[in-house]
């Protein structure tokens, strides 16, 4: 691995890839293994983009970015299994949390507590979206049969005709904002059943045993990013922030301070609102353009609090809670593998993140530890550590967990998420509807973006990529 400080003259590669998130990194991978030279020109001094794992001693990591995956979730899996790392179950035994505006109360099983009226409520509505979901294609949502009258919906104008009971309404609600960190009045109802079937269900992401919460990478996700790159390290250069990107006489240049990297193609695998904020000759198309003006990161910001021992777990508790107050979403039990130290993880996300992003540092943590103290009880608010990983003010990534589309974007917009421009190709975990802004939807966008090259360099014109007419056009 190369500090683009340290490396003098233009850079010159088959395939530049610009990104070293699991998208970029594959990309530069399967490039690599089909014999193509490629330069990997990463932003941060580090690799793996979202996947972030911070050591805690003995060899264990905790997460401060991406974590999860479930048994449907298998594509990261399998990436993982490749290279000799495996999964550890997430705790999942005893009883859950949930706090409301009259107090915290304790439920078992999948289906938290609230009055009989509302779950049922809540269920029906559920049930809906699962059938609702199979009528979604995962390669094209803006071919579903509904797909115009579904996209020009946000998911909580439909909560508000479909889930009578206010308690029903505020179960919707937690859902979708501790697990998309938007509010369901900004997401597209389309979105919603895309974004679950790539889950495995509407149920699945707020789920740990059966669900999409339940492993995580033995070495942390960020361990498994930096084994993926580790064959193309010599072609990787850290502190290399791309601001420009020009297509000229059958070559693409992308530069930014003190570098320029020279290929024939290029692979962006930044998160589509930043591919927006970069600079490029000729233009983007008004269609791509638009489209990166409107795909929106969520707001998420994360707290790890550090204890001797999980103490919750000798209280009967998983560690998991939910709450519709406070700054809190969810939080989850996030002990490494040998349950030491012991580690709350609290999710603060959608609205909530954005008010605590006005107050300061030190009133953010006392805000967290004060609702996992109401939650927990006195011990919680005694740490021996406090980690805020507050991702919307990562400059190179600017929210997550992941892009969400508002109304409109997949019928007007979605081709254009994957749609190569010239000699431009995209990869991210949001250029495609599969899996959609997941580790494992990074990975399939990372293949996908380097058999578009390698297509192309076997002579395919862009209608053998798949795209219509109008979209070899550019436009
Ligand atoms: C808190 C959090 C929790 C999450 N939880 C989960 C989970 O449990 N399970 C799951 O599957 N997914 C989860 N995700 C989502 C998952 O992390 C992402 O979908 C995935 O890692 C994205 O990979 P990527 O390569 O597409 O993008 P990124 O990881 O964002 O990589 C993009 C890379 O591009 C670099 N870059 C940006 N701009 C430039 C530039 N101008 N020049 C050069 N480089 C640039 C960035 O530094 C970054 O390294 C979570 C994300 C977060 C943040």
């Amino acid at each position: 691995m190369h500090d683009i400080e340290e490396h003098a003259g233009p850079i010159e590669a088959d395939v530049v890839v610009v990104g070293a998130g699991f998208a970029g990194i594959t990309a530069a991978r399967r490039l690599a293994e089909a014999g193509r030279t490629v330069a990997l020109l990463e932003a941060r001094s580090r690799l793996g983009g979202r996947a972030l794992s911070r050591p805690v001693g003995d060899g264990q990591v905790v997460e401060l970015g991406c974590e999860f995956h479930g048994q449907h979730d298998s594509v990261s899996a399998q990436v993982a299994r490749s290279v000799g790392i495996g999964s550890h179950k997430v705790h999942d035994t005893g009883l859950k949390l949930i706090g409301d505006a009259d107090g915290v109360r304790r439920w078992r099983g999948a289906i938290p507590k609230a009055s009989p009226v509302a779950l049922a409520d809540f269920g029906q509505a559920a049930l809906r979206l699962e059938r609702m979901r199979r009528e979604v294609p995962q390669e094209a949502p803006w071919e579903a049969p509904h797909a115009r009258r579904w996209d020009y919906e946000t998911m909580w104008s439909w909560t508000r005709r479909n889930v009578r009971t206010p308690g029903g309404r505020a179960l919707m609600r937690l859902v979708i904002e501790a697990g998309m960190a938007a509010s369901p009045a900004e997401v597209s109802l389309l979105h919603v059943l895309n974004y679950s079937n790539g889950t495995g269900g509407f149920r699945a992401t707020t789920t740990v045993t059966g669900g999409t919460l339940e492993n995580r990478f033995v070495g942390g996700a960020q361990g498994l990013a930096l084994r993926l790159a580790e064959t193309v390290a010599d072609q990787t250069y850290t502190g290399a922030v791309v601001r420009r990107i020009v297509q000229a006489d059958g070559h693409v240049r992308a530069s930014g301070p003190g570098f320029e990297a020279v290929g024939r193609r290029v692979v962006v695998a930044v998160p589509v609102p930043l591919a927006g904020r970069i600079e490029y000759d000729p233009a983007l198309p008004g269609h791509r353009d638009q489209l990166t003006q409107r795909l929106t990161l969520g707001s998420a910001i994360k707290f790890l609090t550090l204890y001797d021992e999980p103490f919750w777990r000798a209280e009967g508790l998983t560690g998991m809670a939910i709450s519709h107050t406070g700054p809190v979403r969810a939080v989850l039990d996030g002990c490494p593998p040998g349950g030491t130290p012991g580690v709350l993880t609290a999710f603060v996300t959608g609205p909530a993140a954005r008010r605590m992003l006005r107050l300061s540092g030190a009133d953010r943590r006392a805000a967290v530890l004060a609702e996992l103290v109401r939650l927990f009880g006195r011990r919680a608010g005694e740490p021996f550590d406090v980690i805020e990983q507050n991702w919307v003010a990562e400059p190179f990534t600017r929210g997550c967990y992941h892009a969400y589309a508002p109304p409109g974007l997949y019928t007007e917009f979605g081709p254009a998420l994957k749609r190569p421009v010239g000699r431009i190709h995209w990869a991210g975990a949001e250029t495609v509807p599969v899996e959609f802004g997941s580790m494992s939807g990074a990975i399939h966008s990372g293949r996908r973006a380097a058999a578009e090259v390698l297509a192309c360099d076997e002579g395919a014109a862009p209608a053998d990529l798949g795209l219509g007419p109008a979209e070899r056009q550019g436009r």
